[in-house]
């Protein structure tokens, strides 16, 4: 057995280059952890618009040639750059008539390109075709999430004819979002027809790309513990439980950890005022200045409340605009929410925000640095999610001593601990509904205003959690040395 793997990750977001959600942190911290722990990890992502631009920032060097990649019939030219991240080769994949575009995976975030089968199936074969360009064989190809749901049937069934000792692990990091196309986008994926059944890549008459990566992958994780049980139950599953049910015996959970230094309110360049568990006065100073940030009231005691998400139904900021009003003109809390997606939802955060002026703040759009402030500026973080594949800014929150309330599921449940139970670092609510997160809400802001000595113990808690991927990567590690074959 190999002492160092090799690692290629293949996904279609990674921070610092592009990113829409946790998927973009995950690959942004993984794979540079697992360096550290001496294996040679490299990441393939998509050449975007932005991700280029990102790269050529950090000096991007570009291959010689272009490799040929053929998909429908048609050949795509595929150029390769390299950025080195810290002593890591990150891989950029351009083609110019597929990922030169201002969006990502549509033209705005409510509408997908029509040629999305078309750009994952050339990113996919791309990834493969990648480590031959390179003269670089990768024990073990590890994919993430539907875009690249192609990679493990393509590997499965030798694409390329390279990679025969190479093993596969799929990630599913939301098992909602599935990449699901109609039928005639089967010769796009470079499979033979026959796999187009419902044991295979076929869902209810659909090519789903998502059930591609579960079945074909030698190992299938999910971003949490739990949620790799709830994935397995209607409830959760979108459809895919009973796929997932019967490939159960080699699905297993990892719970994500976060990237500790770039979150660490110690040394976090975008607040006002570092902070410790130590001192934490200028957490005091952050939640001031957010408060002048953002109009907000200064002169009162009320708990500052804030909410840093995709403004989707998953997480339930429907519930919060519902709740939120008797607490906020009993002036014992002021609300603050960060966030993008729904147009409904954003409408009717304006009309809450029209009717607490000085109360309620919402910024409408993606904002890392404010998200860092009211990360370290709030002191009850809000995520009552009805579904949670893991979850990242409750991490964060009790990183920097804002209590996180969740729903109690998925990694929301691996990571909160309630305070009921002496030690907790948050609170948790089961059924979601008005009545139950009322009063967990309510319980939560009587624990602020009455019990600080509780309160400032959860924070200390929280913040001495560790949440840090050198921990989970040593988990990945097990999992590939579970299926890599020797050199
Ligand atoms: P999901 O992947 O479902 O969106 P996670 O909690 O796993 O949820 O990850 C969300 C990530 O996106 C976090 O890093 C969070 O800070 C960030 N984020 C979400 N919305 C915004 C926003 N509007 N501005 C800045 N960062 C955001």
């Amino acid at each position: 057995m190999p002492k160092h793997l090799r690692v290629l990750h293949v996904a279609s977001e990674m921070v610092p280059f592009i990113k829409t959600g946790g998927l973009a942190d995950v690959v942004g911290a993984l794979p540079a952890a697992l360096k550290r722990r001496g294996h040679d990890a490299r990441v393939v992502i998509p050449g975007y618009r932005k991700a280029v631009q990102e790269a050529q920032k950090r000096g991007v060097q570009w291959g010689p040639t272009p490799m040929t990649i053929e998909v429908g019939g048609v050949d795509h030219s595929v150029g390769v750059g390299t950025v080195q991240l810290d002593g890591m080769p990150v891989h950029i994949l351009a083609c110019n008539e597929l990922f030169d575009r201002d969006g990502i995976y549509g033209p705005n975030p409510s509408n997908d390109y029509d040629d999305n089968a078309r750009r994952f199936a050339v990113f996919s074969k791309g990834a493969l075709a990648l480590p031959g360009y390179l003269g670089w064989n990768p024990h073990i190809v590890h994919a993430h999430d539907w875009q690249t749901g192609l990679v493990p049937p393509l590997l499965e069934r030798g694409y390329g004819g390279v990679l025969p000792a190479t093993r596969s692990v799929f990630s599913i990091h939301n098992v909602a979002y599935q990449g699901t196309f109609w039928h005639f986008d089967m010769k796009l994926t470079g499979l033979d027809w026959s796999l187009f059944n419902p044991m295979h890549v076929e869902h209810y008459g659909k090519l789903n790309l998502l059930k591609a990566g579960i079945v074909f992958a030698d190992r299938v994780t999910t971003v949490s513990r739990r949620y790799a049980d709830e994935v397995q139950m209607p409830e959760f599953g979108y459809g895919l439980d009973p796929v997932l049910k019967g490939h159960g015996y080699k699905l297993s959970g990892i719970t994500n950890g976060i990237d500790m230094k770039e979150w660490n309110p110690e040394a976090d360049p975008h607040i006002p005022a570092k902070f410790s568990a130590k001192d934490l006065s200028g957490k005091k100073t952050c939640k001031r200045k957010l408060q002048e940030e953002m109009g907000l009231a200064t002169d009162t005691d009320a708990c500052l409340v804030v909410v840093v998400s995709r403004l989707v139904e998953q997480k339930g900021i429907d519930l919060v605009l519902e709740a939120v009003s008797p607490y906020i003109l009993a002036g014992r809390m002021q609300l603050a929410v960060l966030g993008s997606g729904d147009l409904a939802l954003e409408h009717r955060l304006h009309a809450l925000h029209a009717r607490h002026p000085g109360w309620v703040y919402a910024w409408y759009g993606h904002n890392e640095g404010l998200a860092h402030r009211m990360v370290a500026g709030g002191d009850l973080f809000l995520m009552p999610s009805r579904y949670e594949p893991c979850g990242l800014t409750q991490m964060y929150s009790m990183r920097y001593g804002t209590l996180p309330l969740v729903r109690f599921c998925g990694g929301l449940a691996d990571t909160v601990t309630d305070v009921a139970t002496g030690t907790g670092t948050g609170f948790s609510f089961g059924p979601v509904d008005l009545g139950h997160f009322s009063s967990v809400l309510d319980r939560a802001l009587g624990l602020y205003q009455f019990f600080p000595k509780e309160w400032q113990a959860a924070q200390l808690r929280g913040m001495a959690t560790d949440f840090s991927w050198d921990r989970v990567s040593s988990e990945y590690e097990s999992l590939y040395r579970g299926i890599a074959c020797a050199d």
